[in-house]
């Protein structure tokens, strides 16, 4: 997979992209990740890319002009990216849509700064999400996020992909189970009895229904969902 990053500030993605296991992923060339100033496209010589809103009020808005030209730049060969532009209003990111994303071979996030973007920008745009109901300063750590969320699902990219399946949201939205490891019992605090078992079968029983337990506790709507689908096995309705 190639990422294109659209950005006024590119250094914010140095460490992201250097360290752990999006770094692995990115130096063993499991995906290509190409972060593009917009600066370099600007139009005149002092590399401006913001200017003030037509209709007046506070803020700058990122021009459509340099945002364009890189654009046009990245996709003048190969496979046509699918644009993603970062956006408090846009939907709202979760695991299905890092699950579609992480099939494309080609994806370019767009990342909003001061007001945002020029309206018209959107023309270049598939699709705009937004990382939760809150203001950031810009479009990058959404962009992480996003990328983040993408990579670790690509091939390869984590260690042992049997942890992905066990992973929140992956098996029908239901939620992970809790995690123990050494020591046993640590400040009064015991392990529970069946991790130490060494019985496979009732370790995957436990953690299922500890899965189910906080679902139904946290996002109660799935467990509905999942009831009126018909998607819950007769041992998980007991
Ligand atoms: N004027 C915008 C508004 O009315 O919501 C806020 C712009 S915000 C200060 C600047 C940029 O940060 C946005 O264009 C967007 O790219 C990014 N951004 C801020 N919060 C975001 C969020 N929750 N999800 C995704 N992107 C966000």
């Amino acid at each position: 997979m190639r990422i294109d990053v659209l950005t006024v500030l590119p250094g914010l993605f140095d460490c992201f992209l250097s360290e752990g296991i999006i770094g692995k992923a990115v130096q063993s060339g499991k995906v290509e990740v190409n972060v593009v100033n917009i600066r370099d496209f600007a139009l005149d010589k002092h590399k401006v890319v913001d200017d003030v809103p037509y209709g007046g009020g506070p803020g700058m808005v990122l021009k459509p002009e340099p945002i364009f030209r890189a654009y046009e730049e990245l996709t003048k060969e190969g496979e046509k990216p699918y644009v993603i532009l970062t956006e408090p209003w846009g939907e709202t990111f979760n695991q299905d849509m890092a699950l579609e994303f992480s099939k494309k071979e080609r994806l370019l996030i767009i990342c909003g700064r001061y007001e945002g973007v020029d309206e018209r920008v959107k023309a270049l745009v598939d699709r705009e999400v937004s990382i939760g109901d809150y203001v950031l300063t810009g479009g990058e750590l959404p962009a992480m996020v996003i990328m983040d969320a993408v990579i670790r699902l690509l091939p390869g990219v984590l260690g042992n992909e049997e942890s992905l399946k066990a992973d929140s949201f992956m098996d029908r939205g239901l939620l992970g189970y809790p995690n123990y490891t050494r020591p046993a019992e640590f400040r009064g605090m015991k392990v529970p009895e069946v991790l130490l078992s060494g019985h496979h079968k009732k370790i995957e029983l436990w953690r299922k229904e500890q899965s189910l337990r906080k679902t139904l506790k946290r996002k109660p709507e799935v467990i509905e969902r999942l009831k009126k689908e018909g998607m819950l096995t007769k041992e998980e309705l007991r």
